[in-house]
């Protein structure tokens, strides 16, 4: 479904990935793991078009969609939910959640809505409620449920449990599984080395902008040693 050959990007200091291939078929949900700086947000904005790579393809059904501009990226059915969220604070949770169905054009939401709801229904209790009264946790499903409002195909999640109490992590991780469940493909990001592990059919390993090692959870862990050197400040 998502394939990314040979990528390069690169900021005013010089390039931050370096030569990635990484694919991810229909249905499979697939970790990216790394520690800080270590290139996954880069790699993820490539996608979703907010940046350009210096060479390399990313291909999205077989098409060539590298530099397509980020307003065109939703219509392909591919959904982003950014690192720290990005949600709109003073606008309500439902108005947050109109807004990820504005970008599919639609106009009537309420089976969308309803979907949403249906997933998170803390979402629902809390329609009326300014987004950034919510807590944490209540945030990220904010942030996922507005991605799904787009009916995507696919979804990239850069690093959803950032922030989060250990038990909200492991409320918002339940649901990103029963989102796998009903067909999703999703790229997670995570820094959280066994809480990736733990939900994804197999992983990359990324470091210094290169993929290092991939393969599935029981591989990887495996491969300790490797990991050990590779994910220095990431949390094991
Ligand atoms: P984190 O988990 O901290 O977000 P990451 O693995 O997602 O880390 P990136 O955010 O992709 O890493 O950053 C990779 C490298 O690129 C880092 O060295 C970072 O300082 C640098 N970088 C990121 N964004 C920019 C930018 N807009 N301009 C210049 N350099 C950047």
């Amino acid at each position: 479904m998502l394939e990314l050959q040979d990528l390069f990007i690169a900021y005013e200091s010089g390039d931050v990935v370096r030569g990635v291939n990484l694919k991810v078929e229909k249905g499979e949900i697939v970790g990216l793991i790394g520690s800080n700086g270590a290139g996954k947000t880069t790699l993820m904005k490539s996608i979703s078009g907010l940046v350009t790579p210096r060479a390399g393809k990313i291909l999205f059904n077989g098409q060539d969609i590298t530099g397509t501009a980020p307003s065109a990226v939703p219509h392909l059915g591919i959904a982003h939910v950014p690192e720290g969220r990005r949600i709109f604070a003073d606008l309500t949770v439902e108005e947050n959640l109109q807004i990820g169905g504005y970008r599919h054009g639609r106009a009537d939401l309420t089976a969308d809505f309803e979907r949403i709801y249906g997933l998170f229904p803390i979402l629902r209790e809390r329609k009326k409620q300014r987004a950034g009264l919510m807590s944490g946790g209540e945030q990220q499903m904010l942030a996922i449920g507005r991605a799904l409002m787009a009916r995507p195909s696919f979804l990239i999640l850069d690093e959803p449990s950032l922030g989060l109490a250990p038990l909200m992590v492991r409320t918002v991780f339940n649901l990103i599984r029963d989102i796998h469940a009903e067909g999703m493909t999703i790229l997670l990001v995570e820094q959280n080395v066994e809480l990736a592990l733990k939900h994804v059919d197999r992983a990359y390993i990324i470091q210094s902008g290169q993929i290092r090692a991939e393969g599935t959870p029981d591989y990887l862990r495996e491969q300790g040693g490797i990991m050990d050197a590779y994910l220095g400040s990431a949390e094991r």
